[in-house]
C-alpha cells in the first residue's frame, strides 16, 4: 500500500516535470532537453527497485543524477532503458510515429532525446494537453460572387477534430473511431452576401486537435476585375466613354454594376455609385472621353448597336478635327 503511494507520488512528480520540459514545449531547448533527460533517468531508476539499490549506492558516493560518476560506484547504465515503455508508463505523450518514417525509431540511448528534442512533434496536441492549431482555408471570389454570397465548398486540410464525434471517436463512422480526420475534410461553408477581402469566416472547432479544438479559418480574397481597385470598402476605377456617349448619355457596366451617365458628361467628372463597393463600400468612377477605349468597352459590353454609332461618330469627329 505504502509502497504503491509512494510510486504513485513519483509517477506523478516524474510527468509533471516531464510534461513542463516536454520536447513539444521546448523544442531545440537544450536546458529543457537535460531538465527532461535528468527527470526521465531518475524515473528510469526509481520505478525499478534494483536499479533504485544501485542508484542510492551512486549517489551516497557522490554521484549526482545526470551529471555523471563522482565517486567510486559506476554511474548507472541507462544505455538498455527502453524510454518509450517509461513516457508511456508515465503517461508522457510523445508521438514516435513521427520517427517511424526516418527508419528504425530508437527507443533507448540517449539518442532517444536528441531525436525527441530536434523538432516539434504534434503528440502533445494531440493529446490534448495544448490548444489546437487553427487551420487557415484561402477562399478566392469573383466579384459578383463576393457581392451575392452563398454556399462554396472548401477543404479544410488535416489533421483536424472530427466534427461528427467532437474528437471522442467511438463507434464513430467519419472518423473510424480515431477522433481525428488526418486527411481534412470538404465542408460546405455559408459565404455571407458583400464580403470583403481579408475577411475571415470562422469554423468553429474545425482545426487541429487539442485543448480547446483550433478553428478553421476560410480567409477571404476577391478578384476584382482589371483596372479596378480597393480602398477599403470602396471601389475604384476609371470609366471610358465615347464623346458620342458622353454627350448623349450612356448605361455603363463597370464592376458588375451598370452605371447611368447624364447626357454632356464631361471627362474628369466623377461619378459615385452607392453600395457599388464591397461590404456595403460604395464605386467610385472618373469618366475618361476616349474614343478607342470607349469603343473598346461598348464591344467588351456586347453593346453591338454602339458600335457602328461610334464608329460613325468618330469619323465625324475626324472629320471635323482635319484641316482644311
Ligand atoms: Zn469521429
Amino acid at each position: 500500500m505504502a509502497r504503491d503511494a509512494d510510486a504513485d507520488a513519483i509517477k506523478r512528480a516524474y510527468r509533471e516535470r516531464a510534461l513542463r520540459d516536454h520536447p513539444d514545449r521546448n523544442p531545440g531547448d537544450v536546458a529543457a532537453e537535460e531538465r527532461f533527460k535528468d527527470a526521465s533517468e531518475a524515473y528510469a531508476t526509481l520505478r525499478d527497485p534494483d536499479a533504485r539499490r544501485r542508484y542510492d549506492a551512486f549517489v551516497a558516493a557522490g554521484g549526482v543524477a545526470g551529471q555523471g560518476a563522482r565517486g567510486t560506484a559506476p554511474r548507472p547504465d541507462f544505455s538498455t532503458v527502453d524510454w518509450r515503455s517509461v513516457f508511456q508508463e508515465a503517461d508522457v505523450p510523445l508521438d514516435w510515429s513521427r520517427y517511424g518514417s526516418a527508419g528504425a525509431v530508437p527507443t533507448t540511448g540517449h539518442v532517444v532525446f536528441d531525436v525527441l528534442f530536434r523538432g516539434v512533434t504534434r503528440a502533445f496536441r494531440q493529446a490534448g494537453l495544448l490548444p489546437g492549431e487553427d487551420r487557415r482555408v484561402p477562399l478566392r471570389l469573383d466579384l459578383a460572387a463576393a457581392r451575392r454570397g452563398g454556399v462554396r465548398r472548401v477543404h479544410v486540410p488535416g489533421p483536424i477534430v472530427c466534427p461528427d464525434c467532437r474528437g471522442h471517436g467511438a463507434s464513430c463512422a467519419t472518423c473510424g473511431g480515431a477522433g481525428v480526420l488526418r486527411h481534412g475534410l470538404d465542408v460546405d461553408v455559408r459565404v455571407p452576401a458583400g464580403v470583403r477581402p481579408g475577411q475571415r469566416l470562422r469554423l468553429q472547432r474545425m482545426g487541429g486537435p487539442g485543448r480547446p479544438p483550433g478553428d478553421a479559418f476560410v480567409e477571404i480574397d476577391v478578384a476584382l476585375p482589371a483596372g479596378v481597385r480597393r480602398e477599403g470598402r470602396d471601389l475604384v476605377a476609371e470609366a471610358f466613354v465615347t464623346p458620342l456617349e458622353a454627350a448623349r448619355g450612356t448605361v455603363l457596366h463597370v464592376a458588375g454594376m451598370p452605371v447611368r451617365v447624364a447626357a454632356g458628361a464631361r471627362g474628369g467628372q466623377r461619378l459615385r455609385v452607392a453600395g457599388g463597393g464591397l461590404g456595403g463600400g460604395d464605386l467610385h468612377l472618373t469618366l475618361r472621353e476616349d474614343v478607342w477605349r470607349g469603343m473598346a468597352r461598348t464591344v467588351a459590353e456586347g453593346v453591338a448597336g454602339l458600335w457602328s454609332e461610334t464608329t460613325a461618330a468618330w469619323r465625324r469627329l475626324a472629320t471635323a478635327g482635319r484641316k482644311p
